[in-house]
C-alpha cells in the first residue's frame, strides 16, 4: 500500500483573512449584525469550514441557495441560522419543515405552500427593483399571518455606487419595512454596505468580500480594508526551451521571438483557470513574475520563466481578484467560484 500521490495543484485559504474581513464588513455595517452568504460550497472555498470559522467570530447568519447545499452543511454551531435564498418548492417541503435551516419565500405560491404546511418562522424576500426573486411590494397581503423572521431584499447594482437605482431599492424597501412587519430587515450584500449605513438596516449579507473579493475596486477603502484569501500554486510539470520561430499551445497563438524557457504547469481551465487568460495571465516565483504564453489547455498552461524556474518548482497566482478580473474580463465571482475540484486545499 501507498499513500495517495500529493496533488501538484495547491489552493491555501486563508481562514483568518476571512475573520478579518468578516469583521471588517461588520464594522462597516455599523449597528447591524453582519451574516455571511456560504452559498455555491463557500463561493468554491468550502461553506463548512467558512461557517465554522465565522461562527467563532460571532456571526449567526448563514445563507445558502438552495436546499441540497443545507443539507450538505448539516447542523448549525449553537445559536446560528440558516436561510435558503431559493425558497421552497413542493419537493423541497421535507427537507424544509425538517428544521435545518429557514426558506426565504419569494413568491405567492411559496407562501401559500408554506402557510397550507403550517411551516412556522421564515424569511420573506420582496422584490424592490432587481426583478430577480422575491414578491412585488404590492402582493405583500398574501403575507398576512406569517411569522417572519427577517424581510430581505436584493441591490442589483451597488457595486456601482452612483448608480441611481440604488437609492430607488433603498426607498422602496424602506416602505416596504414600514409596512411588513418582521422581526429584522435585511438589503445590503458586500458592495451595499459599502453604500453606507442608510442601507445596512439589522442584518447585512456580504459574501464576495468575505472570500477577498473588492466590490468596488477603486473604494480605497475596501482595497484596504478586505484581505486575499485564496492562493493557488501549480507544479511545474515541465520545462522547455523554445527556439526563435516556434510557437506554444493549441492554435500556435504565441510565436517565440528569441530563445525561450518555457515552464509547462500543472493546472488549466478544468481548474478553473479559463481560457480568457490566454497570453494575458501572470504567474510569480518568489519575487518575478512571468506571463502566461498561448492558450489555457485542459489541464496545462504554459508560462515564459527564468532560469531560476526547473521542473518540478511551484509557481504561485497572486490572490488578487481585482486584477484577475481585470486581465480576464471574467467577474470576481467567476474566479472563485469556478475552481473545480483537483486542488489539494489547505486552510491556514
Ligand atoms: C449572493 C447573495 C448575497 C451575497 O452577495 P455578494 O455580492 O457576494 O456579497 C446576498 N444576498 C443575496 C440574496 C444573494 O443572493
Amino acid at each position: 500500500m501507498f499513500e495517495s500521490s500529493p496533488a501538484a495543484l495547491r489552493l491555501t485559504i486563508d481562514g483568518d483573512a476571512i475573520a478579518a474581513n468578516w469583521q471588517w464588513l461588520r464594522r462597516r455595517g455599523g449597528a447591524a449584525a453582519c451574516g455571511a452568504a456560504v452559498k455555491a460550497n463557500g463561493y468554491g472555498l468550502g461553506a463548512a469550514e467558512v461557517v465554522a470559522r465565522l461562527a467563532r467570530e460571532g456571526c449567526r447568519d448563514f445563507f445558502v441557495s438552495n436546499w441540497a447545499e443545507a443539507m450538505a452543511l448539516g447542523a448549525m454551531p449553537d445559536g446560528a441560522a440558516l436561510s435558503v435564498l431559493h425558497g421552497v418548492r413542493e419537493a423541497d417541503m421535507p427537507a424544509a419543515l425538517s428544521g435545518i435551516a429557514r426558506p426565504v419565500l419569494s413568491s405567492a405560491a411559496q407562501v401559500a405552500r408554506w402557510k397550507a404546511a403550517g411551516g412556522g418562522a421564515c424569511d420573506v424576500m420582496i422584490d424592490t427593483g432587481m426583478n430577480r426573486l422575491g414578491l412585488r411590494p404590492e402582493e405583500a397581503g398574501v403575507l398576512d399571518g406569517l411569522a417572519i423572521e427577517t424581510l430581505l431584499s436584493h441591490l442589483a447594482c451597488a457595486d456601482e455606487p452612483d448608480h441611481p437605482l440604488n437609492e430607488r431599492q433603498l426607498v422602496a424597501f424602506t416602505a416596504a419595512a414600514g409596512r411588513i412587519p418582521a422581526k429584522r430587515y435585511s438589503l445590503a450584500n458586500s458592495a451595499g454596505i459599502g453604500l453606507g449605513a442608510r442601507y445596512a438596516f439589522d442584518l447585512t449579507r456580504p459574501g464576495l468580500a468575505l472570500y477577498g473579493g473588492v466590490p468596488v475596486p477603486d473604494d480605497e477603502a475596501q482595497r484596504h480594508g478586505l484581505r486575499p484569501v485564496a492562493r493557488i500554486e501549480a507544479a511545474v510539470v515541465q520545462v522547455r526551451d523554445v527556439a526563435p520561430g516556434e510557437s506554444v499551445g493549441y492554435g500556435a497563438t504565441w510565436v517565440a521571438g528569441l530563445e525561450s524557457r518555457v515552464a509547462i504547469i500543472n493546472i488549466g481551465y478544468a481548474d478553473g483557470y479559463l481560457r480568457a487568460f490566454s497570453n494575458a495571465g501572470s504567474w510569480r516565483s518568489r519575487d518575478a513574475v512571468y506571463p502566461v504564453i498561448g492558450r489555457v489547455s485542459m489541464d496545462l498552461v504554459a508560462v515564459q520563466v527564468g532560469h531560476d524556474v526547473g521542473e518540478g518548482d511551484w509557481l504561485a497566482l497572486d490572490p488578487d481578484l481585482p486584477e484577475a478580473s481585470r486581465v480576464s474580463g471574467l467577474s470576481q465571482y467567476e474566479l472563485l467560484t469556478g475552481l473545480g475540484h483537483r486542488y489539494q486545499r489547505r486552510w491556514t
